[in-house]
C-alpha cells in the first residue's frame, strides 16, 4: 500500500481507498463501528445515566479496533454542568491510562483547566488536542507539555498560516472532523503554506501515526 493520507479525527465513514481515517464514536449517540476508531464521551453528550454510559465505554475501550479514547474533554460554551464535565473527563483519562491508548481531546476555552486535570490524573498516554485553532503561543504551551496538535478545515480560511509554518511536523496531525471536505485538500493546503512536498508530509504524518497509535496499516 502507498503511504496513506491520515485523517486523525472524523465523524464520517471513510470511503477513499488511499485514506486511513480514525472514525470517532460518541458512546450513547453513534453506532460502534467495525473500522478503526476513537471512542469516548463528548462533553456535549453526557447521558443522565452517566454510569451506564461509562460502562459501555469501558467495554468498547478494550476492543482491538479502538485506537484511542475520545473525543473527550472540557467545553466552557456548552450547557453541560462543569462538575459533570470534569468527572467525565477524569474518568476517561484514567481509562486511557488503563487500556494504554492515546487521548483525543475536545477543548473549548478551557486550556488551563484541561492542562490541570491531565496533570492531576497523571496522564501516561499521548494526548492530542484536536481541531486546534488557537494562536502560536497556546500551541507552544501545548507542545511544551509533551502533547500533540491536530489541525483541521479551519486552516483553509487562511488565518492559521503561522501555525502551519511554525509547528514541528513530528508533533502534528490533520483531520476533517465533521466537515464535508477531503483530507487531501487539507494536506494540499498545508503543503503549499509550509512549502514542503506532498510526499514529505504524507510520510511524516504516517510516521507520527505509527509512533503515537502503535498501529501498522501494512
Ligand atoms: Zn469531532
Amino acid at each position: 500500500m502507498h503511504t496513506p493520507y491520515i485523517d486523525i479525527h472524523t465523524h464520517c465513514r471513510n470511503e477513499q481507498h488511499d485514506v486511513l481515517s480514525l472514525q470517532n464514536c460518541i458512546v450513547g449517540k453513534d453506532y460502534f463501528p467495525s473500522a478503526i476508531c476513537s471512542v469516548g464521551i463528548h462533553p456535549w453528550h453526557i447521558d443522565i445515566d452517566f454510569d451506564k454510559q461509562y460502562n459501555a465505554l469501558e467495554t468498547y475501550a478494550a476492543r482491538e479496533n479502538v485506537l484511542a479514547i475520545g473525543e473527550c474533554g472540557l467545553d466552557k460554551l456548552t450547557k453541560t454542568k462543569w462538575e459533570k464535565q470534569i468527572k467525565c473527563f477524569e474518568q476517561q483519562i484514567q481509562l486511557a491510562n488503563i487500556v494504554d491508548k492515546p487521548l483525543i481531546l475536545h477543548c473549548v476555552r478551557a486550556y488551563q483547566e484541561t492542562f490541570q486535570v491531565l496533570l492531576q490524573q497523571k496522564v501516561a498516554v499521548p494526548v492530542i488536542f484536536h481541531g486546534f485553532n488557537k494562536n502560536i503561543a497556546l500551541a507552544q504551551s501545548v507542545l511544551k507539555q509533551g502533547y500533540l496538535i491536530s489541525l483541521g478545515a479551519d486552516m483553509l480560511k487562511g488565518a492559521k498560516n503561522n501555525l502551519i509554518s511554525d509547528l514541528p511536523l513530528e508533533k502534528i496531525f490533520l483531520e476533517t472532523d465533521d466537515k464535508s471536505i477531503s483530507i487531501v485538500d487539507i494536506y494540499t493546503y498545508f503543503c503549499a503554506v509550509r512549502k514542503i512536498s506532498m510526499d514529505q508530509l504524507r510520510n511524516q504524518l504516517a510516521q507520527n501515526f505509527q509512533n503515537v497509535f502503535k498501529y501498522s496499516y501494512l
